[in-house]
């Protein structure tokens, strides 16, 4: 399997001289691989990612107050709603909160530009993603002049502040700043106008807006020198190939999850005695039949979990024994599986 020459979190976290300018939007920094490779990494993380994401909920059910927040800001047609449904796409709907941020309602606009977003956070265990957020209170409030600088500038650090307060609440914040070029945005929004199907993505308020380009890669910079803090980071996603910025924040994300060290919370019961009650009121050949069965309902269960704990310890570096999955496997699912013969054995 073909993987990352190097973590992406390293490879595309903006540096504090960051210069948006001489950045290459059709470049895959840290991969070096192709489309191909690409898919096949991802169905594997895809798999992951479903198995953390049911853990972070679960821990969340638990009373864990962690959540995951993943900021997606672009401008138009730089991918961010596919990038939404495709990480969607790998996890359980339940434990996603997606949001759109549009022109703010005249209700919006009579309160503090944070109000809509902190209504719109993750409750805890779950996936959060905004599409657009209040990163456009300093990008196209700015450039669109819709308030004077002596109210968005002192913004930046308002939005520090913020998410420091976010983080310290137990949500681990993720923000990607998707950047497509001048001239593949041209070829995109050209195709939506080429296509009767796309028509709906196309307003003619986007080309005010590419008119504005330098004046938005301007803003986006400034976005990137100074709120890319330690604790919230920015990671900035050459999205001029759709299929890079995909695999790399699905990476991200699964390597973020991963590092929660997320465990299945411990069952607050006696597994074995709720076993034994419950077999109380099974006959000989239904315990059969689940004895059959035992297998099916924990092997995969059983590996998945320790790809999780591989993953994680691979991660953060740690030198994890070599282990024998399949034995570790056939030996746990073999003690239930003895436990259930007595059980049957007794009725
Ligand atoms: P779309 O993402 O294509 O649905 O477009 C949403 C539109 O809402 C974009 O043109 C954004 O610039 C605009 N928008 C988002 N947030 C704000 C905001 N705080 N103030 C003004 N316009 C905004
Ligand atoms: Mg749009």
């Amino acid at each position: 399997m073909k993987t990352w020459d190097i973590d992406p979190r390293i490879a595309l976290r903006a540096s504090a001289d960051f210069d948006l300018a001489a950045f290459d939007r059709s470049s895959t920094p840290g991969w070096s691989h192709d489309k191909d490779d690409a898919d096949k990494l991802l169905a594997r993380r895809g798999r992951l990612l479903s198995e953390l994401q049911e853990r972070l909920y679960a821990a969340g059910r638990a009373g864990e107050n962690r959540a995951v927040l993943c900021v997606v800001q672009g401008l138009d047609t730089a991918g961010k709603g596919g990038v939404a449904r495709h990480v969607m796409g790998y996890v359980d709907p339940q434990g996603v909160a997606l949001r759109s941020f549009g022109v703010p309602t005249e209700e919006e606009l009579a309160h503090h530009y944070l109000w809509r977003i902190r209504k719109a956070l993750p409750p805890a265990g779950r996936i959060g993603v905004f599409d657009r957020s209040h990163y456009e209170d300093v990008l196209v409030v700015r450039v669109d002049e819709l308030v004077p600088p002596e109210v968005w500038q002192p913004r930046f650090e308002e939005i520090n502040e913020f998410e420091a307060e976010l983080t310290e609440s137990g949500i681990t914040v993720l923000k990607f700043a998707m950047m497509v070029s001048y001239e593949e945005q041209g070829l995109r929004l050209m195709e939506r106008l080429d296509r009767p199907d796309k028509h709906w993505k196309y307003s003619p308020g986007d080309l005010k807006t590419r008119s504005k380009w330098f004046a938005y890669q301007e803003a986006y910079q400034d976005v990137l020198r100074r709120t890319n803090t330690d604790y919230a980071p920015w990671y900035v996603l050459p999205a001029d190939r759709k299929w890079y910025p995909r695999l790399a924040i699905t990476e991200i994300l699964t390597r973020t999850l991963a590092e929660l060290e997320l465990a299945w919370p411990k069952a607050d019961f006696d597994v074995a005695e709720q076993r034994r009650e419950l077999a109380r009121t099974m006959s000989a050949a239904a315990l059969q039949q689940s004895i059959d069965a035992t297998r099916d309902s924990m092997a995969d269960a059983l590996t998945d979990s320790l790809e999780v704990a591989e993953l994680a310890a691979s991660i953060s570096g740690a030198n994890l024994p070599s282990r024998d999955h399949e034995a570790e496997v056939a030996a746990q699912i073999d003690r239930v599986i003895k436990a259930k013969q007595q059980l049957r054995d007794a009725r």
